[in-house]
């Protein structure tokens, strides 16, 4: 009877588990509304209404004359199915473009009609974002987790800098410029209290499918509390830093949740959203390298410094740049490997073009040896492409901060990944550019910039 009983006991045991762990494997992989990353489920935001790039195939072409250049500046105009990375400008140029896989008959009878040089990079881009995905830790996790071997949701980052405060009281504060256009914190931290020391100023995340660059924010803060590094204590010690690893978080968090192509921020405008916000700041604001039209890539916004985003930056900078001697602007973006300086609305020189230009030799010439890679410098009109309202050159003419960079990170100008760096790049990446950030400082430095 006992037995028997035990038995019966033990056969339901077995019924409910049975039935359970499917339930729980429901909640963790898809079922659930809430963004999931669950390595398990493979997919980051798996329930959620999701961009998918099957078969999309990245073409680099090269225009060879004035008529396939015209041809490529009105295709970019005419379809919405093409994503160029850059505008069609010169002959000579390298223009890397992600074609729908509903195009790709269409677009590559075009290369061949009109005899365009060109290499396919990539077949399907979307086994590159399921990659990448893969490489994203949960949202939810314990910010002592926090690492650079994987990407991070908003939150994550948050938490780890709120960890880094609590941990390190006396030399790191947490400060908050205030919410986003759809609510969410714009935050950073400031390293560094020693009032007699100047600042450095590091902007990141500005664009939102740029994962490397709030990952090397991060990396750079960690270095400046951990490293053992003497030139790098030596750094953390003579300067106060700055460093805001997310300053579009609303669209930091949709490329998670809907679309890791997502650039701009999540304004609405009617049908569709989006100001790229380095092309809203109030300096030569639209007048090249930037667009009206708000389906566009590059929506300067319907006016200078429209943005909640862009103000909140300005405001602060505004307030801090006399009172905390802000000397230094760097900020962070993917891709290229590309160490620019101002201006980026006209190709006129700044006045200390010179110096400036020697820096970012400096840098490269570091970072070739650090890492082996190249990474071309010059001023950014002329090294990348024209383009106006970005900070660098409303930091540098507006707000009179001597040295500003913009950094384009890894990979190289013909990646097969775009923006989708992978993970384990991470840390070769921020280290390098960190080694740029302090080249440049000691450089400036010797040259009477921190006096
Ligand atoms: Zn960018």
């Amino acid at each position: 009877m006992e037995i028997h009983r035990i038995l019966h006991t033990l056969k339901w045991q077995l019924r409910l588990r049975l039935l359970v762990i499917p339930l729980l494997t429901m909640t963790a992989c898809g079922a659930n509304t809430e963004s999931v990353s669950d390595n398990t489920c493979g997919v980051v935001g798996a329930g959620k209404d999701q961009a998918r790039y099957d078969h999309y195939r990245i073409y680099n072409v090269q225009f060879d004359n004035e008529e396939q250049i015209a041809l490529f500046q009105q295709l970019e105009k005419e379809s919405d199915s093409l994503t160029f990375i850059g505008h069609a400008r010169e002959i000579g140029q390298k223009l890397s473009i992600l074609v729908a896989a509903h195009r790709v008959a269409d677009f590559a009878d075009l290369l061949e009609t009109y005899k365009l040089q060109h290499r396919v990079l990539t077949y399907n881009f979307q086994e590159k974002i399921d990659r990448n995905m893969r490489e994203v830790l949960p949202e939810h996790i314990d910010a002592s987790k926090y690492d650079w071997q994987h990407f991070f949701h908003l939150k994550t980052i948050y938490d780890w800098m709120d960890r880094m405060a609590a941990k390190y009281p006396d030399q790191l504060s947490v400060l908050n410029l205030g919410s986003s256009t759809q609510g969410n914190d714009i935050k950073g931290v400031k390293v560094g209290n020693n009032p007699a020391n100047k600042a450095i100023f590091i902007e990141s995340g500005i664009h939102a499918r740029e994962w490397i660059a709030p990952a090397t924010a991060t990396y750079i803060i960690n270095e400046l509390l951990n490293s053992t590094d003497e030139r790098v204590q030596k750094l953390a010690k003579n300067y106060n830093w700055f460093v805001f690893p997310c300053v579009n978080p609303d669209g930091y968090k949709y490329t998670f949740e809907h679309d890791r192509m997502w650039r701009k921020n999540r304004q609405l405008f009617g049908t569709c959203r989006g100001v790229d916000l380095n092309r809203n700041y109030p300096d030569h604001w639209n007048s090249t390298g930037s667009s009206s039209d708000p389906t566009r890539y590059d929506f300067a916004g319907p006016s200078a410094a429209s943005e909640l985003e862009t103000q909140r930056l300005i405001e602060f900078i505004r307030e801090n740049v006399e009172k905390e001697q802000i000397k230094t602007y760097i900020a962070l973006h993917s891709y290229s490997q590309m160490l620019m300086f101002p201006y980026g609305y006209t190709k006129e020189h700044v006045s200390n073009y010179d110096d400036l230009q020697e820096f970012g030799k400096k840098a490269s010439a570091a970072i070739k040896a650090e890492s082996g890679r190249d990474y071309v410098s010059g001023n950014l009109y002329e090294t990348i492409y024209p383009s106006s309202g970005g900070s660098m050159d409303w930091a540098h003419a507006e707000a009179g901060i001597p040295i500003a960079y913009t950094f384009e990170l890894r990979g190289p100008p013909d990646s097969q990944d775009l923006f989708i760096l992978p993970a384990v790049e991470i840390q070769p990446t921020a280290s390098e550019a960190f080694t740029a950030i302090r080249t440049i400082v000691e450089a400036a430095a010797e040259k009477g910039y921190y006096k």
